[in-house]
């Protein structure tokens, strides 16, 4: 048997602990994510509430001035009629009197609907707040337990990167080199077992000529000739 064939099983089969850790972390960072949409959602929630009543208390301060102005005028007006002498211009004055007077209950109505609308607009604030509160409350185990998880895992993903990089180590410098880079360019394993004379990662047929080096060292280093996979007799290390 080749002597790098075990060191090679053994480094494959620490990245394949190492690809299952790292699964682990990307579950975890889906799990923390979806509880990031749904707190999102409340927050957008409370922050357009908070506009609105923002603005809703503008508007009802703005109405509240410019009654205030509309006022004082109608009591100025009241006051000329009172002292107006010539009955033309008191009849003109009484006819501003009434339309200020028709004017002024239309805006004092006005401003009661933007008042009662703050009212309204409090409330839903309040009640966006509560929500995104119950909602952050209701989280906070999940993200507890989230945060266990995490730090457990990163001490697992230590010692298995550690692990690795022993086993690793442990190959021949050029060949370490050659599985590192099959590592990043393939998506399935790289060392995988002959069957029928078959490479199993992409079922060519290994050639006459090559079949007596592998049966011999139990393993072709420079691999398929279709799909470049490390290929090994599974029984060479049975
Ligand atoms: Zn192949």
């Amino acid at each position: 048997m080749h002597p790098d064939l075990p060191k090679l099983l053994d480094v494959q089969k620490k990245d394949r602990e190492l690809a299952a850790l790292t699964g682990r972390a990307q579950a975890i960072a889906e799990e923390r994510a979806t509880l990031d949409v749904a707190l999102e959602r409340g927050r957008i929630e409370l922050a357009a509430a908070e506009r609105a009543e923002i603005e809703a208390t503008r508007r009802r301060d703005e109405a509240e001035q410019t009654l205030e102005t509309q006022r004082t005028q109608h009591e100025r007006r009241q006051q000329r009629l009172e002292q107006e002498r010539n009955p033309r211009v008191a009849a003109q004055l009484l006819a501003d009197v009434e339309l200020g007077r028709n004017i002024l209950a239309q805006e004092e109505s006005d401003w009661i609907r933007m008042a009662d609308d703050v009212t309204a607009r409090a409330v839903a604030l309040t009640a966006a707040t509560e929500r995104l509160a119950a909602a952050e409350a209701e989280q906070a185990p999940a993200r507890t337990a989230l945060a266990d998880r995490d730090t457990e895992l990163a001490v697992q993903l230590d010692a298995a990167r550690a692990a690795r990089e022993a086993a690793a180590a442990r190959l021949d410098r050029l060949l370490r080199i050659r599985y590192d880079r099959l590592r990043n360019s393939r998506k399935t394993e790289i060392l995988v077992p002959v069957q029928n004379a078959t490479c199993t990662a992409c079922y060519t047929v290994i050639p006459r000529s090559r079949i007596g080096k592998l049966q011999a060292e139990g393993i072709l280093i420079d691999g398929c000739e279709m799909c470049g996979a490390i290929i090994y007799v599974a029984e060479a290390v049975a």
